[in-house]
């Protein structure tokens, strides 16, 4: 078959493919673009394989970027667009479940195209706009089914992230998984075990983030997968009510926000541990962990200036959007109104600074110091003192006279 119309990102991309057509080798859009493309979805990095090695691509082009040549990808800079270019390759004996233990470079776009996971990610898009279709992958994208490319079997084994990759793709197109297939992720689910945390933490976040996340919840709980995740085992039945929790429609607005009503959902308390098992960024963890102490405080009580200064407007907006998943009572209007009522939103708002206060009061640094400071703080935030000298001033006075 033939794509009617190439997408504008694929037609920007062309001069790429024919410099390397010209240089006398094969060139193909490949991977998830082209599965979007048939699905009229929005296209996001145009990846491109050739019958080029990484140094005869490096040769047709002028400006490459190194990105990945052990695995035959180069970064190709031109027409003010980035391309990932990779050879045609291979992947020899899996010895670890995860990562082949050799990546063979070859010229045949079919031994390529025979390595990808499922049957839809397994297009290849030739210049003039024919779709290659080795595994049926068109008859499945007709019938929303996502399958694996050749022995289910023998796929999951080689590479176990491929069954986080499917409960995720099931999330994100709302495709069913082929019956065959899916028998092969469950009975292959205890290989996750040997993946790396942070690639099944990926897959996990751009599943809890996509449009039928709840779908792909379900697939992984059928498939028992939870029993070989960090801090899932053992939680089917709080992951179920995680989703019937929320509304029908609902969506995540944000990693943070997902990952902080799973941890909530299954009524993981120390969530740091969590996260830290999870192996997740200093700055997810701070941000999960913020998002789940002001969830926690709505339970028992109404926003306050003080919450909105702490944890901040998009904080705020986030958890209001769980309460209201949830059909519990929401203050968005509160939100905007303390938010604008706040006279600071920072300490470095504070028209005084420590080294004022010491100044003009002959302070020493030190802990009063630094509790007077935070008084003032506190004492901005909850309109008792005015962020201006004088009643900062005014107020230092009064609190040095009751010592
Ligand atoms: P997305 O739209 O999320 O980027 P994608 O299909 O492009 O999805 P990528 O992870 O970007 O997924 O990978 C690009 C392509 O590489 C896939 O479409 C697939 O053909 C192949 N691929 C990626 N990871 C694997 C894997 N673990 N096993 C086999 N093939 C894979
Ligand atoms: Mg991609």
């Amino acid at each position: 078959m033939k794509l009617k119309k190439m997408p504008s990102e694929f037609q920007k991309a062309l001069p790429v493919l024919k410099k390397l057509h010209d240089a006398d080798y094969e060139a193909y859009f490949v991977g998830g673009s082209v599965r979007d493309s048939l699905l009229n979805r929005q296209i996001h990095d145009v990846d491109i394989a050739t019958s080029a090695y990484p140094e005869e691509t490096k040769h047709v082009f002028h400006r490459t970027v190194d990105i990945g040549i052990e695995h035959g990808t180069v970064l190709v800079l031109e027409n003010s667009g980035e391309y990932e270019i990779t050879t045609f390759r291979t992947e020899d004996v899996y010895v670890d479940y995860r990562r082949p233990s050799k990546v063979l470079f070859v010229r045949s776009l079919e031994e390529d195209l025979k390595r990808r996971d499922f049957t839809v990610n397994a297009f290849a898009l030739a210049h003039d706009g024919t779709v290659i279709d080795k595994f049926s992958g068109l008859s499945d994208l007709d019938n929303h089914l996502l399958r694996a490319v050749g022995n289910p079997e023998e796929r999951f084994t080689e590479d176990a992230l491929r069954i986080m990759r499917g409960f995720r793709f099931s999330a994100s197109l709302n495709f069913d998984i082929e019956k065959l297939t899916f028998k092969a992720m469950t009975e292959n689910a205890d290989l996750l075990e040997k993946i790396s945390i942070e690639r099944t933490f990926i897959e996990l976040d751009k599943l809890l983030t996509a449009p039928y996340w709840k779908k792909g919840i379900s697939y992984l709980l059928e498939a028992k997968a939870n029993q070989f995740l960090p801090y899932l085992v053992g939680k089917k039945a709080f992951l179920s009510e995680m989703m019937t929790n929320l509304a029908p429609d609902f969506l995540f607005s944000s990693s943070f926000q997902a990952w902080a009503f799973l941890i909530i959902s299954i009524k993981q308390k120390e969530v740091k541990s969590f996260l830290r098992s999870w192996k997740t960024s200093n700055d997810f963890q701070k941000m999960v962990s913020q998002l789940i102490k002001l969830y926690e405080i709505r339970e028992h009580r109404s926003l306050q200036l003080k919450d909105l200064y702490q944890f901040g407007k998009a904080l705020a907006y986030s958890v209001e959007e769980l309460r209201l998943g949830q059909g519990k009572a929401v203050q968005f209007d509160r939100i905007d109104y303390l938010d604008d009522q706040l006279d600071i939103h920072h300490k470095h708002d504070i028209v005084v600074n420590g080294g004022d206060l010491m100044k003009a009061f002959k302070l020493k640094p030190g802990p009063k110091l630094g509790q007077l400071l935070k008084q003032v703080e506190e004492g901005i935030v909850s309109k008792e003192i005015k962020n201006t000298k004088e009643s900062i001033f005014a107020f230092v006075t009064e609190e040095l006279k009751c010592e």
